[in-house]
Formats: C-alpha cells, structure tokens, sequence
C-alpha cells in the first residue's frame, strides 16, 4: 500500500500539518518552522519564523525575512545539512505529539511518498509531465524511519510495563503480609 500525496486525510504527514515541535529550546507551530528557523543563527530570527503561518516560514527560508536578521541567514553547507536536520525535527515532532506519533505507527507498512506538483525531486517525487513520480522522497523516507523507530519505542515500553505487572504479582504476597493493604482487603 501507498500513501501520498500527503493531503486531506494525510496532512499531517506533511511539514506544513500540525505540531507543535519544540527544537533546540524553541516552540514552533509547524515542522516547516522549525526546519527553516534552522536555517538562522539568531534566537531572534528563529522565534520571528516560529511566529509565522508555514508558508511563509517556507518563503523565511528562502530569504524572504526582514532585513535585520538577514544577516544570520546561514546556509553554508546547507545541502549536506539538511536531511540531518529534517530528521531531528521530525523525529522531534512525533516524539511530542503522541496522538501524531499513533497515527504513524498506524499507517503499519504503507509506503509514504510525498507526491508533489511542484518538482520537488528531493523530498518527494513530483507527478508534472516532464517528472513522471521520480523523486528521491527524503521525505517519506524520513517519516517511515520515524515510525520504525516510534514502533521499537512502543514495543519496547509495552515490554517493560509487562514485566513490571509481573515482578509486582510476585512481590503482591509479600507486600499483604507486611500490612500494605490494610485498608483495602
Ligand atoms: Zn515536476
């Protein structure tokens, strides 16, 4: 099974969907803030693009800020930055969201491709004429890494919480005899 375009009934799946994310101390309202604040050096500029819709975070990104914290603009080596960081504030975001972070474990082995229409070939794959779906979806990638991950957590909790039911069946005699459920016997 494929899911993508990540719209209407997936939008969350998509950087522009909900949040919130905090990344490096600072509360954004969507992962695109957080990714493109990262972008910029100064607290100032990060909290200015945490302020914003995603789209224009998307146009902060690209430059598109008021002039003062222009200069904080740091995107030197940005490309072999920018996976890195997309994983981190995704990783981030369902990590503090848990009812996000269900929904992905939720989608189980789908294939999530970023289908897009306006040739983005690196974090998805864009369906115009002259792409024809060829991308390399980092996107997608990321977000089935995520939930791989977000699946060995939970698999792992649940793990230890059925352990910790049987060490307190175990220590539950115990426990009567010395008098810790006196008023509830
Ligand atoms: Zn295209």
């Amino acid at each position: 099974m494929e899911i993508g375009p990540f719209r209407d009934a997936y939008s969350w799946l998509s950087n522009f969907g909900p949040g919130p994310v905090e990344y490096y101390g600072i509360k954004y309202p969507h992962r695109e803030n957080a990714y493109q604040a990262a972008k910029y050096n100064s607290r100032a500029a990060k909290l200015y693009i945490a302020s914003l819709k995603p789209g224009q975070a998307k146009r902060a990104g690209g430059g598109k800020m008021p002039s003062e914290f222009l200069n904080s603009l740091s995107i030197e080596g940005w490309d072999n930055k920018r996976v890195g960081v997309m994983e981190e504030v995704v990783l981030a975001c369902f990590q503090q969201n848990k009812w996000l972070a269900d929904k992905l474990i939720e989608t189980k082995d789908a294939e999530l491709i970023e289908y897009n229409v306006w040739h983005d070939c690196f974090w998805g794959r864009c369906t115009c004429q002259l792409h024809k779906s060829r991308g390399e979806n980092h996107l997608g990638r990321i977000l089935m890494q995520v939930r791989k991950e977000l699946h060995n957590e939970k698999a792992k909790q649940l793990g230890e919480l059925y352990i910790l039911s049987i060490r307190v069946q175990e220590c539950l005699p115990e426990w009567k005899a010395a008098g810790l459920f006196k008023d509830n016997q």
